[in-house]
């Protein structure tokens, strides 16, 4: 048969994922000729051989390609053959662009894992095995292009073997930058909570191990910072986590040692377990299936439990010689960014640990793990970090080039690259100069990675949030405008953009806390927004919060304010359940004068008043605890009532929670169980969906903003809006909380430049 050759251009995700060592083994053993290079924005190959085989290469590459490759397009020409016999890895062309790769952080791979398992194997139990499939990338980045001494592993040098491997085309390790072997590469160090080495090597992980099963807290030294891990069967050494991390509720997530440990403590569906399995491995939010022997004390009260599998073979030779889930979370304190080395560990959390397994590789920047859950076939992303970030989002238009700071609470920020957005990983809290200095360190990184000079600077609207002030200053830095805009804006320009809608769109942001341009708080609103024009369709009916944005701690104070729009005397009566005589006259006074009491709009706050009037938690120990214990009770309620929210008919339209506020109360007083009052709620606000929608009279609807965390709630206005006809939209790739705005931030900046 006639040789025919064929040119290919292939989009996506395909660098830094080990795809030109597979094309070559591809092409290689189906006989043909030709080449394979990175180029811009994908690889470019030229294949020769008969017209069979080269369609057999072509099925193949698709159905083949390594697991964290994501084609997006093929475009094949056919051109004139030239007779060649071999098939070669070439390198960049110089003449063309290429566009910056920052690959994400992948999952080890199963042939890693097999051969950190094989006894026989020359890297046989060695904890920093990877491959061009899997291993560290963003994590150990401080330059680019992406090659070995842009990377923390160029103190490492190779030894021959490794050599031979790094330089062989088609080997799974040809060009895999972090290549590592016992004899070459980084080391296992175990010390005490004081930072004292006190073995290396091997043995570091068996007395790691030790100490582990002794109910000891060791912080491990993972893939993007520090963790911590527990046994998560010894309840005792959980409550000690607990105790010495100052968080006494807040669930904890447990790294199972494999799949099949895991079904039998978790209900998996094939979605979840393809998820769990992924190179991206988040933390999956799972339903529970009885206690399965994970300590109460890991996720108290909660029907869900986050999951992972091991994701570097550190963490996989730990679980294999642990046999046993284990807890294993941040190495932070609360909203803190990860400790990313020794000495942080030493200062932040020296009270904390009682071992530390480090090791010589250093970490470049925080990378925290993902966090998702999935929802039908979709995995829906609720952190956004290890494994996704730094990854881009495409958009349908070209926009100028805009970074965006974001908020303030799952900071993130965001660089407008014309059709493509960057998105950096969770970055933490701006609260404390840990995490602004992680926020810096990332403007600065990715603009130098990018050369990025930026058109406008974007922010939140809020004057005080300290990424509103660095936009200023960046702005002014540049010499370019600094363009604010509203919280609930940026949420539902998140949705467009990700979603890549240029049509009117309305957003229903729902959320905890968003500045309102009318100094009131916003977070009950109903946008309708295109590119960057936004306009209030509805919102909540105001109501004060005495003491402000302590109530975000203190649902009962939002249940206070409600009570005193519904009826100041039912208020001062209600009180006595949630507070002493003194303060609840002090509060009530505070209310009256409009003193420290500013209104708000906040659907969150709404959800804690009402999970406060039900008694599910007067004081949360953590964000939203009180308004998930309303979620979690609402879960499996058979019930189809609903209460009213009538909508009133200004423009924009205030959504009055009266009669729903006086509903609940009656209820609860006739001592109807809280669960079906919890879903007659959640009912409510999906039925309020649907009027906010009908009266917009736009066909797309964006449901966005941190109250969609909320499944049950998400799902029914969901599930409501659908059967009346319009299409509706929530966040996948980009969390709904405030760690999507910086993509919206992008998008309604541009459009405004443009
Ligand atoms: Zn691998
Ligand atoms: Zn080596
Ligand atoms: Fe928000």
């Amino acid at each position: 048969m006639a040789s025919e050759r064929r040119q290919a251009r292939i989009k996506g995700v395909v660098q830094g994922v080990g795809f030109r060592p597979f094309v070559y083994r591809l092409a290689t053993s189906l006989g043909l000729a030709g080449w394979v290079q990175n180029g811009a924005a994908g690889v470019l190959l030229e294949v020769e051989g008969p017209a069979d085989r080269l369609e057999r290469f072509f099925a193949r590459l698709r159905t083949e390609a390594p697991p964290a490759a994501g084609i997006e397009a093929t475009s094949v020409t056919a051109v004139a053959p030239r007779g060649e016999t071999a098939f070669t890895i070439r390198p960049s062309d110089r003449n063309e662009p290429v566009e910056p790769t920052l690959p994400p952080d992948l999952a080890t791979c199963e042939e890693c894992l097999a051969e950190v398992r094989d006894g026989a194997a020359r890297r046989h139990a060695y904890p920093f095995t990877n491959c061009t499939r899997c291993g560290p990338r963003y994590s150990i980045l401080e330059r680019l292009p992406y090659d070995r001494p842009h990377t923390t592993m160029k103190s490492f040098a190779m030894c021959a073997d490794c050599a031979a491997e790094y330089r062989t085309p088609g080997d799974r390790r040809f060009h895999a930058q972090p290549i590592a072997c016992p004899r070459c590469g980084p080391r296992l160090t175990l010390a005490d909570g004081g930072g004292r080495p006190q073995v290396s090597g091997p043995d570091a992980l068996a007395a790691a191990v030790r100490a582990v099963e002794a109910g000891e807290i060791v912080a491990l030294k993972g893939l993007g910072g520090f963790q911590l891990l527990v046994d998560a069967t010894d309840s005792a050494a959980v409550l000690r986590l607990r105790a010495r991390k100052r968080r006494p509720a807040k669930p904890f997530a447990v790294l199972f040692p494999s799949l099949e440990r895991a079904r039998t403590h978790l209900e998996l569906s094939a979605a979840e377990a393809a998820a769990l399995a992924s190179p991206e491995a988040p933390i999956l939010l799972v339903l529970k299936r009885g206690d399965g022997g994970v300590a109460a004390a890991v996720a108290p009260d909660n029907p869900r439990l986050g999951v992972m599998l091991p994701y570097t073979p550190l963490h996989a030779l730990l679980a294999d010689a642990l046999d046993r889930p284990l807890v294993c979370t941040s190495g932070n304190l609360s909203g803190e960014p990860m400790c990313i080395d020794d000495a942080e560990v030493i200062e932040r959390l020296g009270g904390v640990v009682d071992r530390i397994l480090t090791h010589d590789r250093p970490i470049v920047r925080p990378v925290d793990d993902s966090v998702a859950r999935v929802d039908g076939a979709d995995v829906v992303l609720l952190r956004r970090a290890r494994g996704h970030a730094p990854r881009t989002i495409r958009l349908p238009v070209a926009l100028p080039r805009v970074l965006a700071v974001g908020g303030h609470l799952k900071a993130a920020i965001a660089l407008g690259l014309g059709d493509r957005v960057l998105l950096s990983q969770h970055l933490g809290d701006l609260d404390g100069p840990e995490g602004l200095e992680v926020f810096d360190r990332s403007v600065a990184d990715l603009m130098a990675f990018l050369d990025f000079k930026p058109e406008a600077v974007a922010s939140d609207l809020h004057p005080d949030y300290a990424s509103t002030r660095r936009a200023h200053e960046l702005a002014a830095r540049y010499g370019v405008p600094h363009i604010a805009i509203q919280h609930h804006h940026a949420h539902v320009a998140a949705a467009a953009a990700e979603h890549g809608l240029t049509r009117p769109l309305l957003g229903l942001a729902w959320d905890g806390t968003g500045y309102g341009p009318d100094g009131t708080i916003w977070g009950g609103e109903a946008l309708a927004v295109e590119g960057g024009r936004v306009e209030r369709v509805s919102h909540l009916l105001p109501f004060p919060l005495p003491g402000g944005e302590r109530a975000v701690e203190e649902p009962r104070r939002s249940a206070l304010g409600l009570l005193s729009v519904l009826d100041p005397d039912r208020a001062a009566h209600e009180a006595g359940r949630w507070f002493a005589p003194a303060e609840r006259d002090v509060l009530l006074r505070m209310i009256a004068r409009g003193v420290n009491a500013p209104l708000t709009s906040s659907m969150g706050r709404l959800f804690d008043a009402v999970a406060a009037l039900l008694g599910l938690g007067a004081r949360c120990s953590f964000e939203s605890e009180a308004a998930m214990a309303l979620e979690f009770a609402a879960e499996h309620a058979a019930e189809d009532g609903a209460y009213p929210l009538p909508l009133g008919p200004d423009r924009p339209a205030v959504a009055d929670w009266r009669p729903l506020a006086a509903a609940v109360l009656a209820d609860r007083d006739r001592g109807v169980a809280p669960a079906r009052i919890a879903a007659r709620f959640h009912n409510a606000l999906a039925d309020h969906a649907v009027a906010v929608a009908r009266s917009a009279g736009l066909e797309d609807v964006a449901l966005t903003g941190g109250c969609f965390q909320n499944r049950t709630l998400a799902l029914g206005a969901r599930a409501r809006l659908e059967a009346a006809g319009f299409r509706v939209y929530t966040h996948c790739r980009v969390p709904t909380n405030d760690g999507g705005l910086a993509l919206g931030q992008v998008w309604a900046a541009g459009h405004r430049l443009a």
